[in-house]
């Protein structure tokens, strides 16, 4: 039985859990290697890439702070319609960069079009935009924007966080052209937090050769170095590479096809939820995530009573994040969440309406 309704952390299967109890190794030794090897091998197959996977010890703003250390040196453009994107156009601000804010509003998706003609006007060595936005249950047209990146300007560098839909909606890396694409453990990988991944193309590894002050923790030209020995510059988070090897062995089981499908379904069966109940979700038709529902909170329900609720039936959902808490709230149907449990947390919710 899942129970945590919320866009991480989620519930970790107990194999998975139980894998990171697995006694240390020497970090540099072969058969901690072999296992970091075979981890990051397996993780390329989530991210449809040929090119190489980075695992870091952080959590995903981690390397939304290396891609903008790493990528670029003076200038940047952040496509904002979301609390997550502007938390990257931050990240690139404090560090130090030239960042120019395309900003959208938050219930609708950042336009291609709009893109391509702000990287016309030059001078952008990047590119970023959030895929599944968590905050507003928005889905950006990642592979469109790439596009038009790619055209108008072609050596601009397309960096995307896909930290809470990696795995559970499918992104290809190398048939859209995407240069970084970003994740974090505890969302739809549903693996503890603590853990970062990121798949970087050739492209934008010749780029950070040439990008100065990248620091030295997230310098991903020296973690190439180590990664191509199977290693990395400082110690890695062991016990969760333990549950990051097994956790993609059950992934790659349930077929990465399957597991799409099964989000899009979860995600279905809410949204028809909340139109039964005169709801509407906060994101537009055509560009509502699978990962994550945003429901408008139009009947006024009092989310932290419905939550108590919940609670004492040891389930959670999630209020909406920042400014659209109580004015919307969160169902996550990620990572090992199945129907079934979406079942369950439909039929209480059922039940606290009816007590009224
Ligand atoms: C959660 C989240 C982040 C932040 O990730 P952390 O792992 O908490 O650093 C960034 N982007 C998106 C889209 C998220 O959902």
């Amino acid at each position: 039985m899942h129970r945590m309704f919320v866009p991480g952390p989620v519930d970790v299967a107990d194999e998975v859990l139980q894998a990171q109890a697995a006694p240390m190794l020497p970090h540099r030794s072969k058969e901690f290697e072999a296992i970091y090897r075979r981890a990051s091998e397996k993780a390329q197959q989530l991210f449809l890439t040929q090119y190489r996977v980075f695992l870091t010890a952080s959590s995903g703003t981690g390397l939304q702070e290396a891609a903008i250390r790493n990528f670029v040196d003076k200038k940047v453009l952040s496509c904002v319609n979301g609390a997550f994107a502007d938390r990257w156009h931050e990240v690139a601000a404090s560090n130090g960069k030239e960042t120019e804010k395309l900003a959208f509003e938050w219930d609708q998706p950042v336009a291609p079009e709009r893109v391509a003609d702000a990287v016309k006007r030059g001078g952008f060595e990047a590119v970023t935009v959030v895929h599944n936005e968590t905050s507003t249950g928005l889905v950006n047209p990642v592979k469109e924007i790439a596009a038009a990146v790619r055209a108008a300007a072609p050596e601009t560098l397309v960096l995307v966080d896909a930290v809470s839909s990696l795995s559970g909606a499918k992104i290809e890396m190398d048939a859209w052209g995407l240069d970084m694409v970003l994740t974090s453990s505890q969302k739809c990988l549903a693996l503890p937090p603590g853990l970062a991944l990121g798949a970087v193309s050739d492209r934008a590894m010749e780029k950070a050769a040439k990008v100065q002050n990248k620091g030295w923790y997230f310098d991903l030209v020296r973690m190439e170095k180590h990664r191509l020995k199977d290693s990395s510059p400082a110690t890695p988070a062991m016990s969760l590479i333990y549950a990051l090897d097994k956790q993609l062995d059950r992934i790659l089981a349930e077929g990465l096809e399957a597991r799409f499908a099964r989000h899009s379904a979860m995600a279905k069966r809410v949204q028809d939820w909340a139109e039964a109940h005169d709801l509407n979700m906060y994101a537009p038709a055509g560009f509502r995530s699978q990962t994550v529902t945003t429901i408008k909170n139009e009947r006024g329900w009092e989310v932290s009573a419905l939550n108590k609720f919940l609670l004492e039936r040891g389930m959670r959902i999630a209020n909406g994040y920042g400014a659209l808490k109580n004015i919307t709230f969160r169902i996550a149907h990620m990572g090992e969440t199945q129907m079934a449990d979406i079942e369950a947390l439909l039929e209480a919710m059922e039940e606290y309406l009816k007590q009224g």
